[in-house]
């Protein structure tokens, strides 16, 4: 049995960013993951550091559409039917979240978590001299229909209103950004404060090498149980071996819920699935991410490809591929640029998502012996420093950056 400060299950971008911060802190440090930490959900996103990402995504909009989205087989929404009795509870709740006064409160807290996200991000690379990977050329929506356009004046409206910076922009505004997105009736929403990672993957691996180097020891074996103890809380891995810890970080994303559970806290977390396709080129067609928002899709341009990355998709952890969902990313992108031909190659992933949109970073209701960092859904690659910087907060019992009571597990 070995012994050691801190603990983190789960070496996504939350557990690698938070060892990171505990190392520089001087704290002793175990990540364990039974895949290649950063392998996961944090390899495959669109890469966006999504500043203008305000909104929650359960809204009014959200609540009048939802029936139609989940039925409608073109729909950036879909729901796997043999799931639809597990998911129910957790649909529920993310219905009550979508009125216009929840939203709103939901928006309040997001928009806390997500200010200076872009410096925090530029402080990160530097760290792990990865500089050149953190593009700030901003971020566009862009619409086709020009209903479109004028919903997207609204939604623009309200993100306005939490100060953020936005642009609209005429179909010949948005071809001088973005010379190849020639055939755009609606315009575009430009954030010119977004950024964007052009290689997940890579940081994965710098964050992975940083880490290593600052003498963090990597367990690749999976946790199977936490529990509590007179000498600290107890890890029990797969092999039967076992980990005493003064603290442990749970960070395993959409896998998170059955470690709350253990330390005594229900959590409603979901996983909302997502997919990515990748087309190998040199020069990657954009400028920056541009999301079609009728389609609910980013395409990211990526060092020596683009990637296609978003819908989403419930039902739950199981890793078959649907065919349907790749169908639709592709049929999508061949609107936009029809001699692209076929993918070099698709991809899964599970975004670890909340009802309310807000991510679970808390110690654990018993106390700061077991914290929480999961859940942070469609945004996590953009609040994994923050989260880290709050994790550490709440072991050193420190003021963190932000008011967290919005985040706490014991809102559930
Ligand atoms: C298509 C798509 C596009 C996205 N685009 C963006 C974007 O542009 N910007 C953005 O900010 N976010 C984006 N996201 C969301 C973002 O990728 C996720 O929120 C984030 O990666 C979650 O990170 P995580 O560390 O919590 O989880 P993960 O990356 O899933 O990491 C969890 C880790 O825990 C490990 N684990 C699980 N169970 C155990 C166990 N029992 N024992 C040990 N280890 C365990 C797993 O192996 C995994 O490595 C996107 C997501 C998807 C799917």
């Amino acid at each position: 049995m070995s012994k050691a400060n801190i603990v983190i299950i789960g070496g996504g971008v939350i557990g690698l960013v938070t060892a990171l911060r505990m190392l520089d802190s001087n704290q002793e440090v175990i990540l364990i993951d039974y895949q290649e930490p950063g392998s996961g959900t944090s390899y495959g996103n669109a890469g966006t550091i999504a500043e203008y990402a305000v909104l929650p995504v359960g809204s009014p909009s959200i609540l009048k559409n939802l029936p139609s989205l989940l039925l409608n087989k073109n729909s950036p929404i879909a729901i796997n039917r043999s799931e639809i009795f597990t998911l129910a509870p957790w649909l529920i709740r993310f219905l009550y979240q979508s009125s216009s006064k929840k939203a709103a409160k939901n928006a309040k807290a997001i928009t806390d978590l997500l200010v200076d996200c872009r410096q925090r991000w530029k402080l990160l690379v530097k760290e792990i001299n990865a500089n050149s990977t953190l593009k700030s050329n901003g971020c566009l929506y862009f619409y086709n229909k020009k209903s479109s356009f004028e919903a997207g004046k609204k939604d623009m409206t309200k993100r306005k209103m939490l100060g953020l910076n936005v642009e609209m922009l005429s179909p010949l505004e948005l071809q001088k950004l973005e010379p190849n997105l020639d055939m755009i009736e609606g315009g575009a929403s430009f954030f010119p404060d977004g950024a964007y990672l052009n290689d997940p993957g890579k940081i994965m691996k710098l964050l992975l090498q940083s880490v290593i180097k600052k003498g963090c020891t990597v367990i690749n074996k999976a946790a199977d149980k936490i529990e509590r103890s007179s000498e600290g809380v107890k890890v029990y891995l797969n092999d039967n071996s076992q980990i005493t810890a003064k603290h442990v970080v749970i960070s395993a994303g959409a896998y998170s819920k059955k470690f709350a559970k253990q330390a005594g806290d229900y959590v409603p977390l979901e996983t909302e699935r997502g997919y990515h396709l990748e087309y190998d080129m040199s020069k990657p067609l954009l400028n920056r991410p541009s999301c079609s928002v009728e389609k609910g899709f980013y395409m990211s341009p990526m060092t020596g490809r683009l990637r296609v990355a978003g819908t989403v998709e419930f039902g739950g952890l199981d890793q078959t591929i649907s065919k349907h969902r790749i169908d639709h990313l592709k049929r999508g992108v061949s609107e936009f640029f029809p001699d692209l031909g076929d993918p070099n190659r698709s991809w899964l992933g599970f975004r670890p998502s909340i009802p309310d949109s807000r991510p679970v970073i808390s110690e654990s209701s018993k106390g700061n012996d077991i914290i929480y960092a999961f859940g942070h859904g469609h945004i996590g690659l953009t609040l994994a420093p923050i989260t880290a910087e709050i994790i550490e907060s709440i072991i050193t019992k420190t003021k963190p950056p932000v008011e967290i009571s919005q985040y706490s597990v014991k809102r559930f």
